[in-house]
């Protein structure tokens, strides 16, 4: 069974921390030990891993991707969100985290983001739980 977190972003590019409720998808669904994917159904979006404790570090991701990958530099898809597109292909659209004793299994300093890069949108997080 696929399960679904929604996701409301509120800016064009952002990262949005989804641990605790990728934790309680986990906890709701009783598998004790495992493996759980994590998917994103989108193509101007994307999920990684990385430091939750200090807020800096999410915005020195934001404008490091925005530097290597401007918004405007003659793109010929029409939409005029190609910068969106390719930064979800460089980042990327799955992931997936051990599930021991109920809990997700994270590094200390680890926090599971959400990656906006064409909000503000209504988005959806697949959860795939394997009990292993
Ligand atoms: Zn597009």
């Amino acid at each position: 069974m696929i399960r679904y977190i929604n996701v409301k972003s509120k800016k064009r590019i952002e990262l949005i921390d989804v641990t605790d409720l990728v934790q309680k998808e986990i906890s709701e669904s009783g598998i004790k030990n495992g493996i759980c994917y994590l998917y994103v159904p989108h193509t101007t979006a994307a999920i990684t891993i990385n430091e939750g404790a200090d807020p800096s570090v999410q915005r020195d991701i934001l404008h490091t991707l925005s530097k290597l990958i401007p918004k405007d530099v003659g793109y010929a898809h029409m939409e005029g969100n190609s910068d969106a597109h390719i930064k979800s292909s460089v980042i990327g659209i799955s992931g997936f985290v051990f599930i021991e004793e109920g809990k997700l299994v994270l590094g200390t300093w680890q926090s599971i983001y959400f990656c906006e890069f064409d909000g503000p949108r209504h988005r959806r997080l697949a959860l795939k739980m394997i009990e292993t």
